[in-house]
């Protein structure tokens, strides 16, 4: 028995491992909201469920107080505190490169953080990290169906103009 004391700490210390399933219609909508935005970085929480080792995506939400400005975008996580659905978080790399920069891990919010990068196109412009930077294979599951379809016709992004 003495011998399995000598088995690296590491194998128990071992991160559960887990896949993050984004339907493909959720998955457009992002890439719209991001080529709508760009050059600038879109912005978006991530709602829900977590099914054994799974999360799966069903909603996306705007941020409130987000900015879409020059730098960085910001919002405030407290808002949340009490929104046990939000899983992450969001947002584009208009330089295409999609791995997650300084900033975007000491802002990690949630359990996963989802970074797209320009053209916003297919299955290979996007990636999805925990808060290790370590990276979460993401499955691509069937369209669903979504319960506010008009999530990218409304003028969300308006104030901008303000
Ligand atoms: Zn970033």
């Amino acid at each position: 028995m003495g011998k399995l004391l000598n088995l690296p700490f590491q194998l128990d210390a071992m991160p559960q491992a887990l896949t993050i399933q984004i339907p493909s219609n959720i998955l457009e909508a992002i890439y719209a909201g991001a080529k709508e935005l760009y050059p600038r970085e879109s912005f978006l929480l991530l709602r829900g469920n977590k099914n054994k080792g799974a999360i799966s995506i069903t909603d996306l939400i705007l941020a409130p107080f987000a900015i879409h400005g020059e730098g960085e975008v910001h919002f405030n996580p407290y808002m949340f505190s009490g929104d046990l659905s939000l899983v992450g978080t969001v947002h584009s790399h208009p330089s295409g490169n999609i791995s997650p920069s300084h900033t975007d891990l000491n802002y990690f919010f949630g359990r996963v953080l989802m970074i797209v990068g320009y053209p916003y196109e297919g299955h290979t412009c996007i990636a999805a990290y925990d808060s290790n930077a370590d990276k979460i294979p993401i499955e691509i599951t069937a369209p669903l169906a979504c319960r506010d379809e008009d999530f990218y016709e409304e003028d969300f992004y308006e104030e901008e103009d303000l």
